[in-house]
């Protein structure tokens, strides 16, 4: 068996190793057009902060070692121009010398990875304007960094844009962030970014939203970055995050299949439209776990578990199968931490799928235990059956812990009820006897039964005709600030002041972060009152308020 590998990155390099353990005596090659395999390009944005000092460290592997433990022919510098389907050979060309050769295959795994997006506008290949992908892009930008440079802007405010705006302001680069849609991190729901456009802007990033760059213009050492709406800024240094693109001319040249956004179509196998040829990782299309649906989600675990099950599937263990993708996802921003699975509100309601949501707003570990950090969580499931669909959670420590228990309980295909059982490890410094988790579910299990009748923000803000809305917070916290309109009556004076409630009137209370509202509601709804609690309380409220 010959098994021909193109890209020797995360997808290739997990596909090639994976191969040589399943199969001692097969031939393997793996064809790299860059000068590394199997470098941490995940690892690339805190390189250039100044967090990872040593460069060596980012070449996970080289070819010469995934010679010696795995017997690989790892060729770099050397791209595949063609595929010849027919014949089952790659053409192939050594970038050193410009020479080509046919190599043969018997399978053939495609692992080209995407390459950024640079949109065609004027002067985006002038030298200061980057993308970020390789080491080779890398090199670039450090030198530009170390150059001296002042000012910075970054186009495009997802995971690599956001990344780089951290390690830039670490290098105490002042830096402009440009983000076209009116929120940073558009993978989140609007309201769970807004800690993180917060905390960007308390480390002085310049932050403007729904704008966009109309051009470059030659600037002294560098650019200027002419927006459309809110004027010019200076960069000695762009850097352009706004997405990427599946390679998949090579593919495409073949005859195999791709979707509408460019994405290779792959069976459960992780086989294209030829049975003999495999793709993963960001140039192909996957289903989502929840919904089905066929997408593009760009990240390394995927890529890696696609990988080894492509190696798998073409060293005949036919019963492996992709089970989907779930768009798992977490960055750190400076002090904050936002991370994702499954499904977000607006693309639940784009694809016109039911759901509720809730809203809770833990602490990581136990209160009364020193260093406890807030986190703001919310929970989507379904009304039918209470199918979890997606979370989102925002906070500093302990958010990967809640959303990784969610990303499996999503692929388990739990309900919001299973979340109420869940077991987990718990001493003060690192949870609280009733886990994060277990309150979402509590929370949610709640709404299902009818015992906690909630009202989402997003909901009570569509309402034309607002409910009675009631502030059951103490009086200093009312003081502070409450939602517009909203009447005042402490939890604990609620059962002596029943009667200054209307009866028929729909009522919606609130507290700080929901569990004082869903006792009053508790209250009410056994004294005949119609309310409902808004979920998460002024906490959440306030995260709709940039
Ligand atoms: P790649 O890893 O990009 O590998 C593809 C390789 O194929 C490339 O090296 C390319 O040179 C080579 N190639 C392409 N065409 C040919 C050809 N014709 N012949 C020979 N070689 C070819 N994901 C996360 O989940 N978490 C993160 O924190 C994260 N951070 C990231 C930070 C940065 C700066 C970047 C760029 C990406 C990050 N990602 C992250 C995304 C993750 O790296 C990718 O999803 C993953 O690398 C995709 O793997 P892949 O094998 O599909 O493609």
């Amino acid at each position: 068996m010959k098994i021909v590998i193109v890209g020797g990155v995360a997808g290739g390099a997990s596909a090639a190793a994976r191969a040589r353990r399943i199969d001692e005596h097969a031939e393997i090659v793996v064809f790299e057009r860059g000068p590394d395999v199997s470098f941490a390009n995940c690892g690339l944005p805190y390189y250039l902060g100044g967090e990872i000092t040593d460069r060596k460290k980012l070449l996970v592997t080289t070819a010469e070692k995934l010679k010696a433990r795995f017997n690989l022919d790892v060729r770099t510098l050397s791209k595949v121009d063609r595929i010849d389907r027919k014949a089952k050979t790659v053409l192939v060309r050594n970038l050193q010398t410009d020479e080509t050769y046919t190599e043969s295959y018997d399978k053939l795994i495609l692992s080209p990875g995407a390459a950024p997006l640079r949109p065609d506008i004027r002067g985006v290949h002038f030298p200061a304007v980057h993308t970020l992908r390789n080491l080779e892009d890398t090199d670039k930008i450090k030198a530009v960094i170390d150059s001296g440079i002042t000012h910075a802007v970054v186009v495009g405010g997802g995971f690599i844009g956001l990344e780089m705006v951290e390690a830039l302001v670490h290098k105490k680069i002042h830096t402009t962030l440009v983000e076209r849609n009116p929120q940073v991190l558009g993978v989140l729901d609007q309201e769970m970014s807004t800690p993180i456009l917060q905390e960007l802007r308390k480390h002085g990033v310049n932050v403007i939203l729904s704008d966009t760059v109309k051009e470059f213009l030659p600037a002294d050492n560098g650019v200027s970055v002419v927006l459309e709406k809110s004027g010019t800024y200076p960069a000695g240094l762009v850097i352009l995050g706004l997405g990427v693109k599946p390679e998949n001319t090579l593919a495409i040249q073949s005859g195999l299949r791709t979707g509408e956004r460019g994405g290779l179509i792959v069976n459960d196998h992780l086989q294209t439209n030829d049975s003999d040829i495999y793709a993963v990782g960001d140039a192909i299309e996957v289903s989502d776990v929840v919904s089905e649906m066929k997408g593009q989600v760009p990240l390394a675990g995927p890529a890696n578990r696609q990988g080894r099950l492509a190696a798998d599937h073409a060293l005949g263990r036919t019963k492996a199968k992709y089970r989907g993708t779930q768009g798992t996802a977490i960055v750190r921003v400076f002090g904050k931490v936002a991370a994702l699975t499954g499904m977000s509100e607006k693309m639940l309601k784009k694809r016109k799928i039911d759901f509720r949501s809730i809203y809770i707003h833990p602490a990581n570990h136990a209160g009364y235990y020193p260093g406890a950090e807030g986190m703001s969580l919310k929970l989507l499931f379904a009304p039918k059956d209470g199918r979890i669909l997606g979370a989102q959670a925002v906070g500093g420590s302990g958010v990967d812990k809640r959303i990784d228990v969610l990303s499996v309980a999503i692929q388990a295909r739990w309900t919001v009820e299973d979340l109420e059982e869940v077991e987990l490890c718990y001493a003060p410094p690192f949870g609280s006897a009733k886990d994060p988790i277990n309150m979402a579910g509590f929370v949610a299990s709640g709404l299902q039964r009818g015992d906690h009748p909630q009202l989402s923000f997003s909901d009570y803000l569509a309402m034309e005709q607002k409910p009675y809305l009631l502030d059951v917070r103490d009086a200093s916290e009312f003081a502070a600030g409450a939602l517009p309109g909203a009447m005042h009556i402490p939890v604990d004076d609620l059962r002596s002041r029943l009667a200054e409630l209307p009866k028929g009137q729909p009522i919606a209370v609130y507290c700080q972060v929901g569990q004082r509202g869903y006792i009053a509601t508790r209250i009410l709804m056994q004294h005949g009152y119609n309310v409902v609690n808004l979920s998460g309380g002024y906490r959440t409220w306030l995260l709709w308020q940039k």
